[in-house]
């Protein structure tokens, strides 16, 4: 066999999307033949029904989880001379939106197992200017929200929290996205709820802020052409909520799929003896979070992460590095005014991750291609040192 037909991907959404085409198909010929391209009744069954699975009240698409985050500050009043506490360790829209609005972003380091925000340096970080936190629940697991909504609630500070990963994911079983004063998700086609293009929502248990959100989102115009704030232009459209519809009926077990792929990395690394030393580290379980794995993030140590993926990389086997440059790293904020009180762990987390393949479809024998080569790489080192 050819190197290329044992190699892995690190995501093929044409296998997943496959077993669902005829759905996908019936679903988009009705928009289509409805002719209401916007406003269509997918969106607001769509809207429904993930309020009920996500356990809000109200939820309002939009044009993209960056835009999502974006509502969310303008929602709030963020502007400028306000601080947001958010990680650096993190995708640049959790933090894009802070700046966009004049506001100073202010770096939290992460907890070194599960790469999500630590709560006590979010505690340290926390002055009369801090407006709003947020905290990401990085690659499917939560973020510890319930002691970051108690730090947030005794300084009575909104807590926006980037759910962009973690559609579905709990914390001690309340649901990501129901914790914090407004929830941001994204609908990118590599997120667990991925539509065929861009799309995203937010979560509230406010019913005033779910109108503030709807009316910043549609222009601020309320009645028509009265324009009552100055708002953007997001919407989620019939489309991509018709599609969205369709995943959302399969999202549980392409959850449970997920979960088992992680599980059996762990079982398949452990089984290679690969595990242990100091050279590769499993992802932590949070024991009080329900994760839902839209990443396996493993930790490559002794300065090899990047050598390990073009090891990866000469044998078709796909990896990512999620994120190889922090946010306070970052050539567009080198002339932003920021703040952080160290970072040790957030730049060791960006020379160490590695995220290997995970997505419903991927198979058993994928897995062991790609633990075998990972198991190749030390035993090749071992060699060359002998
Ligand atoms: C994907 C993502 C976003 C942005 O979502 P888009 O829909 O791509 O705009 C924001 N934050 C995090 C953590 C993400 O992973």
């Amino acid at each position: 066999m050819s190197a290329k037909q044992n190699g892995v991907p690190l995501l093929d959404v044409n296998r997943d999307n496959a077993p669902h085409r005829e759905e996908f198909i019936d679903a988009l010929t009705e928009v289509l033949d409805s002719g209401r391209f916007l406003f269509g009744p997918d969106v607001a069954e769509l809207e429904c029904e993930l309020a009920g699975y996500c356990q809000v009240p109200n939820v309002v698409g939009c044009a993209s989880g960056s835009d999502a985050l974006l509502l969310a500050l303008m929602a709030l009043g963020i502007g400028a001379g306000d601080e947001v506490i958010v990680p650096s360790f993190t995708f640049f829209a959790s933090v894009s939106c802070i700046t966009r609005l004049g506001a100073t972003p202010v770096f939290a380091d992460i907890l070194p197992g599960t790469f999500n925000v630590d709560p006590e340096s979010v505690a340290s970080l926390i002055t009369e200017k801090t407006k709003a936190i947020i905290p990401v629940h990085l690659f499917g697991q939560c973020a510890q929200i319930d002691r970051i909504c108690q730090i947030a609630g005794e300084h009575d500070i909104p807590v926006v929290e980037d759910a962009a990963q973690a559609i579905g994911a709990a914390y001690h079983s309340r649901p990501a996205g129901s914790w914090g004063t407004i929830g941001c998700f994204s609908f990118y086609p590599t997120k667990n709820l991925g539509g065929m293009g861009d799309g995203g929502m937010m979560t509230t248990n406010d019913a005033g802020i779910a109108d503030r959100l709807r009316l910043i989102a549609g222009h601020g115009m309320r009645p028509r052409y009265y324009h009552q704030v100055i708002g953007i232009n997001s919407r989620l459209d019939t489309f991509q909520a018709a599609v969205l519809r369709v995943k959302l009926r399969h999202l549980g077990d392409a959850i449970e799929s997920r979960a088992a792929i992680a599980d059996r990395y762990d079982r398949l690394l452990k089984d290679h003896g690969l595990v242990g030393g100091a050279e590769l580290t499993l992802p932590q379980r949070d024991k009080h979070a329900f994760h839902v794995w839209n990443q396996y993030a493993l930790r490559i140590g002794g300065g090899r992460r990047d050598e390990m993926r073009s090891f990866l990389a000469e044998r078709n086997i796909g990896s990512e590095i999620y994120y190889p440059v922090p946010m306070h790293e970052q050539e567009c904020f080198a002339n932003t005014p920021f703040r952080h009180n160290g970072l040790a762990e957030t730049e060791r987390a960006s020379k160490e991750v590695l995220n290997l393949p995970i997505f419903p479809s991927l198979t058993e024998m994928e897995q062991v291609r790609v633990v075998e080569a990972i198991g190749s790489f030390y035993s090749k080192a071992a060699r060359a040192a002998a």
